[in-house]
């Protein structure tokens, strides 16, 4: 990340009415949230020869759901997360009226918890839990608290967390919305993850506005195709930006 590059991202930024924000796991990692992806990532470790995609999957949730929630409470929910730089930066531009929507892969709730309210989340959110059977809904804290399988107070069920799982489609509306918004932005900024592996390239795929931005600590596939790409943290390089009302 230089100045340059940051000028480059303000000038593009006040020059947008509709900005789309596509986000991954680098958005979450100056949260203290590590990222699944990354070599020293959650999906890079195996626990008894099992990967974490296989741990976190509909057929293990429901083949060997103690085993799944020993791994979900321990991997995936990070009470103490709050939102940082960058989650505080959408909020702001999202206020000034330059940012249309937020799509993101991550299931942490931060960009909500920062007040960001166009949010698609494309894999859910661990915020939200439901009983399996009478579907009373649950916060996170039931599922934190809970030994071995969470249950419904009420009916006994098992308490599932409304986070897509490996095997599971993804929630339509929240697709259907968030490839509306992307259809119609005039800039899309891509942070935090790749751009040309699934399920991103789906949906930024129907970007035909004007600057395409990738931000991102590496190298990202499908990155050529950026009118820009500034390489460093996500929370870092947004904090620089300066929110001018539109
Ligand atoms: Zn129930």
């Amino acid at each position: 990340m230089n100045d340059g590059e940051i000028r480059a991202l303000q000038q593009i930024v006040d020059r947008s009415r509709r900005i789309v924000f596509f986000g991954g796991a680098g958005v979450s990692t100056a949260s203290g949230i590590p990222d699944f992806r990354s070599a020293e990532g959650l999906y890079a470790g195996e626990e008894d020869g099992l990967s974490p995609e296989m741990i976190l999957s509909k057929t293990f949730f429901y083949l060997q759901p103690e085993r799944f929630f020993d791994y979900y409470r321990k991997h995936m929910l990070y009470p103490e997360a709050k939102p940082n730089a960058a989650h505080r930066k959408l909020f702001e531009l999202e206020q000034a009226d330059r940012l249309r929507g937020i799509v993101t892969q991550n299931v942490d709730g931060l960009h909500r918890a920062a007040g960001n309210i166009r949010v698609y989340e494309l894999h859910g959110n661990v915020h939200e839990n439901h009983c399996m059977d009478c579907n009373a809904p649950y916060p996170m804290e039931a599922i934190l608290q809970a030994e071995g399988i969470p249950r419904c107070k009420d009916c006994g069920g098992v308490i599932k967390p409304d986070v897509t799982l490996y095997g599971e489609p993804l929630e339509k509306y929240v697709c259907i919305g968030a490839i509306r918004e992307i259809t119609n932005a005039d800039t899309l900024v891509v942070a935090g993850t790749s751009l040309a592996v699934e399920p991103a390239a789906s949906f930024t795929g129907h970007f035909r506005g004007k600057h395409l931005v990738v931000l991102n600590r590496d190298p990202v596939p499908g990155e050529e195709q950026a009118t820009l790409v500034i390489r460093g943290d996500v929370a870092e390089i947004l904090e620089r930006i300066e929110v001018r009302p539109a």
